[in-house]
């Protein structure tokens, strides 16, 4: 008998995929993440990675590391509640805790896993979730795992958000929004949002991603940037991006850890990272607030490279480390960051679902080691690219 063809749907996707040039590849790099990469033996000058502080390849943070590694081997054997927890990891969060002002912290295994174990423990069937149009992935699958009932607001926009919370009468409830939206690089209007939730007695939530080591006069974050120290209720964060390392963390007060230590299960039934990627984050955690003025050249650079986009006739800001470049149709934007590629820039093209249809960008990432003039060629070929000079 002819049977149809069981992988046919799939066939059939990643064709419509490759149709509307929204098929997803891999670029490998052959090295350390940092301001200059290799791939397919080229060098490249890297506008695309989170690690806005260079710290992925840093020199006294891999040493930290290596010693780690030497002295504690590499897998961390079990998960935190039952053989996973070294003495690093206490250490990691108690810095952690320190550096957020803030009572106790918790490290997940990634900024996704975070999200996800956090709003899935503190959100059951009768929360309701305030959650901007905007949010991370990992924010929308952690609502949707939640059962809560999840209301949308319009990006950043508090008088959308007040109304949507009076149409409810809710007893329990969080607003959930990242500190910098990870594809447009803008800040969450923090004042607004407490002003909200204190209100009408709702938990807060920011995502930190790509908050931490890069916004606030020394990089602490959403809170430094605003003056708005111990505002937040759960503020949470990644190690995995301006601090070079892996994982996710949440900061706040002793019961919210101990609840979530007891409760979300991505913090429970999953193996904890191993030492070295902790050694490597406390390290990167000791380094950032010795030497602030890393941030401030992160700010720098940024505010030099969207001047010089400017020069070249594209409008770009940016309050972040994140600048992002509108382009429109998704063939176009990978057409200009394949033609970059071939004269030595490594800029990702944001597509569709990442960002709306027919809404693509570049989005370029700027780094702390980046130097002035390496930004202004980026800008130059960035201009002849757009404009197909
Ligand atoms: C990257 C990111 C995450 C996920 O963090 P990982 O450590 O990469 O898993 C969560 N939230 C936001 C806003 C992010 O940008």
């Amino acid at each position: 008998m002819n049977q149809p063809d069981k992988w046919a749907f799939m066939k059939q996707a990643l064709k419509e995929r490759k149709e509307k040039e929204l098929y997803r590849t891999m670029q490998v790099i052959e090295g350390p993440q940092t301001a200059q990469v290799y791939c397919n033996g080229k060098r490249l000058l890297m506008l695309a990675s989170n690690s806005y502080l260079d710290f992925c390849n840093e020199p006294r943070i891999k040493e930290y590391a290596a010693l780690v590694l030497e002295q504690y081997g590499t897998g961390s054997g079990g998960s935190r509640l039952t053989t996973g927890t070294t003495d690093i990891h206490m250490s990691l969060e108690k810095n952690l805790a320190h550096f957020k002002n803030r009572e106790a912290a918790l490290v997940f295994n990634t900024g996704f896993a975070a999200n996800t174990g956090i709003i899935q423990a503190v959100c059951g069937r009768e929360s309701v979730i305030f959650s901007d149009e905007l949010n991370h992935a990992s924010i929308i699958d952690g609502c949707r795992q939640s059962k809560a009932k999840t209301v949308i607001y319009r990006h950043n926009d508090m008088a959308d958000l007040e109304a949507k919370i009076r149409e409810r009468d809710c007893k329990q409830g969080l607003i959930v929004s990242d500190a910098v939206f990870s594809m447009d690089g803008d800040i969450v209007d923090l004042p607004g949002l407490i002003n909200l939730a204190k209100q009408y007695n709702l938990l807060s939530m920011i995502d930190e991603a790509h908050a931490t080591g890069v916004i606030g006069k020394t990089g602490k974050g959403v809170e430094e940037h605003y003056h708005m120290e111990g505002e937040v209720d759960i503020l949470m964060g990644t190690l995995s991006k301006a601090l070079g390392a892996e994982g996710g963390y949440v900061c706040g007060s002793d019961t919210l850890i101990s609840y979530l230590r007891n409760t979300a299960r991505s913090f429970i039934f999953s193996t904890s990272l191993s030492p070295v990627s902790m050694a490597a984050a406390e390290q990167a955690l000791k380094l950032l607030e010795e030497e602030p003025e890393r941030v401030k050249k992160l700010r720098e650079n940024t505010a030099w490279f969207c001047w010089c986009l400017g020069q070249q006739g594209i409008e770009a800001k940016s309050q972040s480390a994140i600048v992002p470049i509108g382009i429109g149709d998704e063939g176009k934007a990978l057409q200009v960051s394949e033609k970059l590629r071939e004269q030595g820039f490594f800029i990702s093209a944001i597509r569709y679902p990442t960002v709306k249809k027919g809404e693509a960008v570049l989005r370029a990432a700027i780094m702390a080691t980046h130097t002035k003039e390496e930004l202004r060629a980026a800008a130059e070929a960035i201009g002849q690219a757009v404009f197909n000079k």
